[in-house]
This record gives C-alpha cells, sequence and structure tokens, in this order.
C-alpha cells in the first residue's frame, strides 16, 4: 500500500507523553482526526495550575476552535484597560487593551471536558493515565516505543514529547539542549476577590496592573474564582512580581529548603523557607506601589518561579514531535506559552494529515515551528531584559532600557503583535 494512503482499517495510534496543557491539545487535535491516542502522565495525582493565571490572545482562540468543542467558551474574564503604578502608588499611564485573562485551572478543566470525562469521575485511567512515568524509549522504521518507569511499554506510529520544559523525552533525543536560566525570579500568588483590599478594589481590580520598580516588574490581573466562578465578587486575582537573583548566589539560597536541601531549576511551594516569604513581603512594603505591596500581604501562599529560556534546536526525531514547553520556553513576559502549545498541536496535526509516512510528516512540522518557537523567545527575552541580574550584550542594555518606560511596557507586555 502507498505509504501516503491510510489503511482505514487500522486506525494510526499516538502516545502523547505529558498530560497537561500541551498534551490535553495535542491529544484532542489526533483524536479529532481519527488516530487512536493514549496520554502517559508521570503525576500521580490530578493535575492543578497552583493559581497560575494566563493571559490569552486571539490566536489562542483560532488554534482551540479546531478542538470544535462548545466547552471551550466562556473561558476567562475580560479586562479593558492597562495602568501603571509608580513606586509611591500614583499612576502613571493607562492604555485602552482588550484581553481575556484565564487561569491554568480553567483551560486545563476545559480541555478535560473536551476529553469526554469530568471531574470525580475515572480520571487518571483508561486513555489518559495518570502515574505513569516515560522513562526510555525506542524506535525503527515500524514503529517507536516508549518505557515506562512501572515496567509497562506502549507502542505506536508517533510520540508525542508534552512533558514540559524538563521533558524527559528531550533529554533523551538531544541531551544538549538544557533551559538556560534568566537571572530572575518571579513571585507569583493568586488572592480571592474577597480578600482583595477593599479600598483598592474599584480601581485596580477590574484592569491588568503593572508597577515597574528599578530593575523589577509586577503585574497582576483578575482571572476566574474557585470553580471556575466569573461572578463579581467571586473572581480571583493572579499577580507575578519578577526579581533578579544572582543564580549562584541568591537564587541558590531561595531554592533550598528547610532541610538544607538545594533544589534544581524549581522548589516546591510548601518548601520555600518561612524566612525568604517573610523577606519577600518586607521588600514589598519597600519597593511595591502601596495597592500591590497590600495585594502581597494578602496572599496565603506565594510562591517561586525561577524563569528559564529553552530553544531546542529540533522538533523532531524519527516519530518523535516535541510540543510545547518540550521543545521551547519563552519567558512569560510574552503570555505566549498555552498558544505556543496549541499552535503546535494544530500544525502537528495538519502536518500528518492522512500520511503513513511520519518521521517525513514530523520534518515538516519542525521546519514550520522552529522559526516561530525561535522568534517568541527572542521576543520573550527582549522584554525581560530589564529584569535580568547581569546584562551582557548591548541589545539587552538597549532593550532594559526602553522597558522601564511605562508605555512600552504596557504596550508590548503579552502582546502577540510583534
Ligand atoms: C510565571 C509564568 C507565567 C506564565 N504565564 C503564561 C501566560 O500568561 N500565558 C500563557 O499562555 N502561558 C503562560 N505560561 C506558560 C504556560 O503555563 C505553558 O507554556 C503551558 O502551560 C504549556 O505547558 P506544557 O503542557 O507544554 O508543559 P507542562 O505544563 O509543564 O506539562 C508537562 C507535563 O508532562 C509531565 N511529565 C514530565 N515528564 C514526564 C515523564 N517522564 N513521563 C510522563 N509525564 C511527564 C509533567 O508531569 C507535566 O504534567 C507561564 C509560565 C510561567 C512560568
Amino acid at each position: 500500500m502507498s505509504a501516503l494512503l491510510k489503511d482505514r482499517a487500522a486506525p494510526r495510534h499516538a502516545v502523547v507523553i505529558g498530560g497537561s496543557i500541551a498534551g490535553l491539545m495535542a491529544g484532542l487535535l489526533l483524536r479529532a482526526r481519527g488516530w487512536q491516542v493514549t496520554i502517559r502522565e508521570r503525576s500521580g495525582h490530578e493535575l492543578s495550575g497552583r493559581g497560575a493565571g494566563i493571559v490569552t490572545h486571539q490566536q489562542l482562540w483560532q488554534a482551540l476552535a479546531h478542538l470544535e468543542s462548545g466547552a471551550l467558551r466562556e473561558a476567562g474574564v475580560e479586562v479593558l484597560e492597562r495602568l501603571a503604578l509608580d513606586s509611591s502608588g500614583h499612576e502613571i499611564g493607562r492604555i485602552a487593551y482588550r484581553q481575556t485573562m484565564t487561569s491554568w485551572d480553567r483551560l486545563f478543566d476545559l480541555l478535560r471536558q473536551s476529553w469526554g470525562q469530568s471531574r470525580g469521575e475515572s480520571w487518571g485511567e483508561g486513555d489518559y493515565r495518570l502515574r505513569s512515568e516515560l522513562h526510555g524509549l525506542t524506535q525503527d522504521a515500524a514503529g517507536v516505543t516508549a518505557h515506562f518507569v512501572d515496567g509497562s511499554a506502549v507502542t505506536a506510529d508517533l510520540l508525542v514529547a508534552a512533558d514540559g520544559f524538563r521533558s524527559s523525552v528531550r533529554q533523551i533525543c538531544a541531551p544538549a539542549q538544557l533551559p538556560v536560566y534568566a537571572g530572575y525570579v518571579g513571585w507569583r500568588g493568586m488572592i480571592d476577590e474577597a480578600d482583595f483590599p477593599a479600598s483598592y478594589h474599584e480601581r485596580l481590580f477590574g484592569v491588568f496592573g503593572f508597577g515597574l520598580p528599578k530593575g523589577e516588574q509586577f503585574i497582576g490581573y483578575p482571572v476566574a474564582g474557585d470553580g471556575q466562578d466569573m461572578r463579581e465578587g467571586h473572581r480571583r486575582y493572579n499577580y507575578v512580581w519578577y526579581r533578579p537573583a544572582d543564580e549562584a548566589t541568591a537564587l541558590a539560597d531561595l531554592l533550598t529548603d528547610a532541610e538544607g536541601v538545594t533544589h534544581a531549576m524549581s522548589i516546591p511551594p510548601p518548601l520555600i523557607r518561612p524566612a525568604h516569604i517573610a523577606a519577600m513581603r518586607a521588600d514589598a512594603d519597600r519597593t511595591l506601589a502601596p495597592q500591590f505591596a497590600a495585594i502581597v500581604h494578602a496572599t496565603k501562599a506565594p510562591f517561586l518561579q525561577p524563569i528559564y529560556d529553552l530553544e531546542a534546536l529540533n522538533m523532531a526525531f524519527g516519530r518523535v514531535a516535541l510540543v510545547g514547553d518540550a521543545a521551547f520556553v519563552a519567558r512569560p513576559h510574552v503570555g505566549a506559552g498555552v498558544t505556543k502549545a496549541a499552535e503546535d498541536a494544530w500544525a502537528l496535526v495538519q502536518a500528518l494529515g492522512e500520511t503513513a509516512d511520519i518521521p517525513q510528516a514530523l520534518r515538516a512540522y519542525e521546519d514550520c515551528r522552529l522559526p516561530l518557537g525561535r522568534k517568541i523567545v527572542r521576543r520573550a527575552r527582549h522584554l525581560g531584559a530589564y529584569m535580568q541580574a547581569h546584562l551582557t550584550t548591548d541589545e539587552e542594555r538597549e532593550a532594559a532600557l526602553r522597558h522601564h518606560a511605562p508605555e512600552a511596557v504596557m504596550t508590548e507586555t503579552a502582546s502577540m503583535d510583534f
């Protein structure tokens, strides 16, 4: 049979490694095109975004529209303006900018519903399996086999690596392609609307807020509340406060827990030392606008996210395709991670079409997506230069200067117009 003809009696089989946003998007799109899909997720429990807010772009809705799911409507809270405050709390800029703000949990729930199972059912078994960690893979002309820590194996026509920025699959296929620390961290948090400082609520809650202390940046915006509640009074407020942290000293200390263990790349939120949280809160009083400092104080469990750049040199390895953060991680200033994951998934199914020549289709996918991934990472690096502990090139110094200006920051942050 010609390699270009699909044998309709035997659906093509894809195994997706990683059951987060990119994995579900790729799995859903492949399944909608007749693939038999198995998703394997390492986590032993249901995934949760721990309060991560997500800004969205038109491109995300366009990519999600291919899922043909009614569940993907009403995905977030709409804001109409961006506003910047100086460190004493005075307004230093305001622009009109319409954008929908959602949260990781909201998107994940919508995708999971589209997968066909709702919370409380036998999620984590069947074709979406929890507690299933990949540790090896082999491939030949006939197929690719994923090997899991529990001793099981899955053989498929295609393996989609949606296993995030520390991707095991990438470490197997391209061990030298690693994330690079950007020189700063984001302190993150989310508070219930009811806990938002009452005296600032009217002016600040419904807008995308910016604070620009020297060499730092605070951003905050409203998202849906618990249980995806979007009623006024029941929403939540999400923020990220970017601060420089030298890798060898400040970052190493931030990643060291109370037992003296220094964690690699990130630290689980419950292990962040209380002294670091107390110091961060005290710094908020000294550094941020009083409105933003009050929000930081109202946060019960702030957490820390070191910021990395990751640029894969390849996205296709025979029958293996990298999607989402496994291939490219851009600093969060473009707010493109989810959009990029959705576009990767869509480009992948487009490239695969009806062909049985998977390696050739994946090379076409790579040709299409590599330049876009690189472009987003470069843009995010440009926007983040202002927060870096060390500026090394003239380009970085120029970008840092530009992004201290409120107008430039408000116009260019979380925008895909570049
Ligand atoms: C501070 C910050 C702010 C952000 N803000 C935004 C924003 O506003 N807008 C936006 O679009 N994006 C944002 N992002 C990025 C966004 O969250 C991600 O790009 C997006 O969720 C895609 O992630 P992913 O599915 O590729 O990877 P992940 O969500 O990391 O998922 C990878 C999955 O693979 C699993 N896994 C790993 N190894 C294995 C293995 N060996 N076997 C099986 N499973 C495995 C993991 O358990 C995990 O569930 C932000 C990121 C950060 C850090």
